[in-house]
């Protein structure tokens, strides 16, 4: 006897939570011929390709304007999810969303960020992984000119929190650069991870453009 799970129960478990949402998702695991209409459950030996076949033809979202319109983009079907986290676009988290847009423009390149406590270090570590190269100095401590001369060269992009533990005496080693460093210099004062990262986007975007 092989076991099975109850479809509706599954599929809320994947973040089809409203029952619009899963009749979407039934009619297309019908439509894969997955399983039949009237049918209340599913063999556990199919559940792996049912959910390739969800994830292949929908695109589960939650209502931010950002991932509304990542749906639109993704050329699937668009579902909308619930709960939150179950999000493809930010799992319910702006730092998430926030993070995988500013990566979309920066790429697998050099960021460093003076200013943060390490709680704060720590999401971003999370956040980022291996996507690109993080260089975190703390704000709160002495930084020698040739440490930050060092973080300048390092980096093709440095991030001042200024809204967060920084001290003059740190972000003045890195303002003091000469011009061509300069540039690679954005000074934030908005705080929180999502906005320090959207403030580096549209850095990003208009020397970009
Ligand atoms: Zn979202």
């Amino acid at each position: 006897m092989s076991a099975d799970v109850a479809i509706d129960d599954w599929l809320k478990g994947l973040g089809y939570g409203s029952s619009e949402a899963r009749s979407t998702a039934r009619v297309t695991l019908e439509a894969a011929g997955l399983t039949r209409q009237g049918k209340q459950r599913l063999s556990n030996e199919k559940l792996a390709r049912a959910r390739a076949v969800l994830s292949e033809q929908l695109y589960l979202h939650c209502q931010s304007a950002e991932c509304v319109q990542a749906a639109a983009h993704s050329g699937k079907l668009s579902v909308l999810c619930e709960p939150k986290p179950s999000c493809q676009s930010c799992g319910g988290s702006d730092n998430q969303r926030a993070a995988h847009d500013f990566v979309a423009a920066f790429g697998r390149r050099r960021l460093c960020i003076v200013g943060g406590s390490p709680s704060v270090w720590e999401e971003l570590e999370r956040l980022f992984g291996a996507q690109l190269e993080l260089r975190l100095v703390d704000g709160t401590q002495r930084r020698t000119v040739d440490h930050a001369k060092a973080d300048l060269e390092w980096a093709d992009l440095v991030l001042l929190w200024g809204a967060s533990e920084l001290h003059h005496k740190v972000s003045m080693q890195y303002t003091n650069a000469g011009p061509a460093q300069k540039k690679k210099v954005l000074h934030v004062t908005r705080r929180g991870i999502a906005q320090l990262l959207a403030a580096g986007l549209e850095y990003l975007r208009r020397h970009s453009a």
